[in-house]
């Protein structure tokens, strides 16, 4: 159950919503402007002030239909805010830069989305912040920690191996440390993962996974309490990564969907993991509630459920992992998850092409390494669909 005895699947549908909106529809309209403009001068300048609560004057620094999805993501999170983003990784990006300053350290745990690692690495780092890449445990985190830290940023479950640290007791540490705590919960989702009530300080999403759910919308966002989340939506406004009014509809329409898709997704994709399993083509399986998962206690002391993303490795490397993709029928073969579509890629052939088989092996990823995001066709059609391609390489 989450905020206010509402389950998700209510807050899904309802949360963040006017009983009844200006405009008497059942649904949310979509406002496309860039400009929106004042009665007269007296109602600017009382703007200006502060005194009126009215959509920004511009479309760079809000929207009328960008704010109802923020509502609504703040109502599912149970958070006091949300700002909204074009891309989870202008949600990300926009909140690291929000937070630290020259001469600050980041810690980052080393399977973060790869180019939220980028970004710290790549770019934060011409900036005088240093961020330390440490492995997804709350010993390694708490062993992180220096006089400057400003910021923990982790994610669970993790892409590709879904670990699954310890987040309370990472918060902890961080807490007792004077460090906020930034979340990436885009594989947990807040149907999985209560992430604020575990003492978060921010909680990101790429929307573009399983809140949008149809991969046919880019999104992200930041939730949390109102200070840090006006602080980072003041940034939006200028860096200019805001959600398209259209982008904010869809992912609103995707959302009242979420809690039956989600539950759909976790029972599939634990069938899914405990059918490779037993089979002999596969050599490991990684879903974080089986009981072969590292981190499979906390996984279920945390989450309500596995998520929709399977990672397993096929015998034959990364021969074996193509022909097992290529014979495949329902999932197609591209990047993301979280949508209705099964997605299906092979992480040496996709995300971490260009490091080429020794750089690949440097940071574990094997070779044979296969990502399926499961979507909400009917779990016994993609059992017999995976079991068929299997044994087409066994
Ligand atoms: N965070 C996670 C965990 C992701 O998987 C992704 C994208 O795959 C992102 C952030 C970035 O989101 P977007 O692609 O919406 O920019």
């Amino acid at each position: 159950m989450a905020k206010a005895g509402r389950g998700i699947g209510t807050l899904a549908v309802h949360g963040g919503e006017p009983p009844v909106r200006p405009s008497r529809s059942v649904t949310e309209p979509v406002v496309f402007a860039s400009t929106y403009p004042f009665a007269d001068t007296a109602e600017l300048v009382a703007f200006m002030r502060g005194e009126t609560d009215r959509t920004p004057e511009y479309g760079r620094y809000g929207n009328p239909t960008v704010a109802a999805v923020e509502a609504k993501v703040a109502a599912l999170e149970g958070a006091e805010a949300a700002c909204a983003f074009a891309s989870g990784m202008a949600a990300v990006t926009t909140t690291l830069l929000g937070f630290l300053r020259p001469g600050q350290h980041a810690v980052l745990t080393d399977d973060v989305y790869r180019k939220t690692r980028v970004f710290a690495l790549d770019t934060l780092s011409r900036y005088g912040v240093e961020t330390a890449l440490v492995e997804p445990t709350a010993e390694a985190v708490a062993a992180a920690l220096r006089p400057n830290t400003r910021l923990v940023f982790t994610e669970l479950p993790t892409n590709p191996y879904l670990r699954v640290p310890d987040l309370d007791r990472i918060v902890s540490a961080a807490h007792e440390h004077g460090t906020k705590v930034v979340l990436d919960a885009t594989f947990a989702t807040p149907v999985n993962l209560r992430a604020l009530e575990h003492g978060v300080d921010l909680v990101v999403h790429s929307s573009t996974k399983y809140l949008g759910g149809h991969n046919d919308v880019l999104g992200g966002f930041v939730c949390g309490r109102r200070g840090p989340v006006e602080a980072i939506r003041d940034l939006r406004g200028t860096l200019g990564g805001i959600l398209d009014p259209h982008a904010a509809f869809l992912t609103l329409r995707g959302i009242k969907t979420l809690e039956l898709r989600v539950r759909r997704q976790n029972a599939t994709a634990l069938a899914v993991a405990e059918l490779l399993e037993g089979h002999r083509a596969v050599e490991r399986v990684y879903y974080p509630v089986l009981a072969s998962h590292p981190d499979v206690q906390v996984a279920r002391a945390l989450l309500e459920g596995g998520g929709g993303v399977v990672s397993f490795v096929v015998a034959g490397g990364l021969d074996g992992g193509r022909r097992f993709v290529d014979a495949l029928a329902i999932p197609k073969l591209a990047p993301s998850l979280g949508g209705v579509e099964s997605l299906v890629e092979q992480p040496a052939l996709m995300s971490f092409f260009d490091l080429g088989p020794e750089g690949r092996a440097r940071i574990g990823i094997a070779e044979g390494l296969v990502r399926l995001a499961v979507g909400i066709e009917d779990t016994a059609d993609l059992l017999t669909d995976v079991a068929a391609a299997l044994d087409r390489i066994a």
